[in-house]
């Protein structure tokens, strides 16, 4: 992963679980070149330390920033529960042994092969949704599987991720800590949650909207 240290010690500076806070790393991250990320990060701080009643802080939504992180994954995991409604929902948690970005990126591609391929095989596969989040060093998947048994969506599954663990949805949802590194190299791209998300549209919805690897459902402001 592309980890920049000063703007990984800008997050160690800013995030309030671990609890460091320093200048200079802002003064680091500066210095090498990411002026913008530093000054949100700051103002963002700055307004929690100082927010009073009857005024809400403003807030940088930046996914390196702990508590701007965690209101995305929740915001996105309440999206994805709120989008994936049908009768038959499960959740489906995969270990991920690879940094987030490189192993979401190959998931979501690995997903889609594998709806793909089984949908030519049996229709029904067609309609499977999937959506998800990193949740540590495992991800969280939302699958919706109309008309197919749990046994037999992982069985398809299992044939290639053989510790995928299929379950009820429940009251699960990921959480939104990562290690500086990866909160840093998911700051720098400048995309939100998307290089750590899984969202795979129905086959006939992902026809319609001719989208690549970015799709825009569900939408999350
Ligand atoms: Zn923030």
């Amino acid at each position: 992963m592309g980890n920049d240290p000063s703007v990984a010690g800008l997050i160690v500076a800013q995030d309030p679980h671990l609890g460091l806070v320093g200048d200079k790393a802002l003064e680091l991250a500066k210095l090498n070149g990411h002026h913008d990320v530093a000054e949100r990060f700051y103002r963002c701080q700055h307004d929690r330390q100082h927010r009073q009643i009857g005024w809400y802080p403003w807030r940088c939504r930046s996914p390196g920033c702990g508590a701007c992180r965690q209101n995305l994954v929740r915001t996105w995991w309440q999206a994805f529960g709120g989008w994936l409604t049908g009768p038959e929902i499960s959740l489906a948690i995969m270990p991920l042994c690879d940094d987030p970005i490189r192993a979401i990126r190959r998931l979501r591609k690995g997903l889609r092969d594998v709806r793909d391929r089984t949908a030519r095989q049996d229709h029904r596969w067609a309609a499977v949704a999937i959506a998800g989040l990193v949740d540590g060093d495992r991800a969280l998947l939302l699958v919706e599987h109309h008309g197919i048994e749990r046994r037999l969506l992982w069985s398809v599954l299992e044939r290639r991720w053989p510790n995928v663990l299929l379950i009820d949805p429940g009251f699960i949802e990921p959480a939104s800590a990562m290690t500086v590194g990866d909160a840093a190299a998911l700051a720098c791209r400048r995309r939100g949650l998307e290089p750590i998300r899984v969202i795979i549209l129905p086959q006939v919805i992902a026809m319609t909207v001719q989208t690549d690897w970015d799709e825009p459902m569900p939408m999350v402001f």
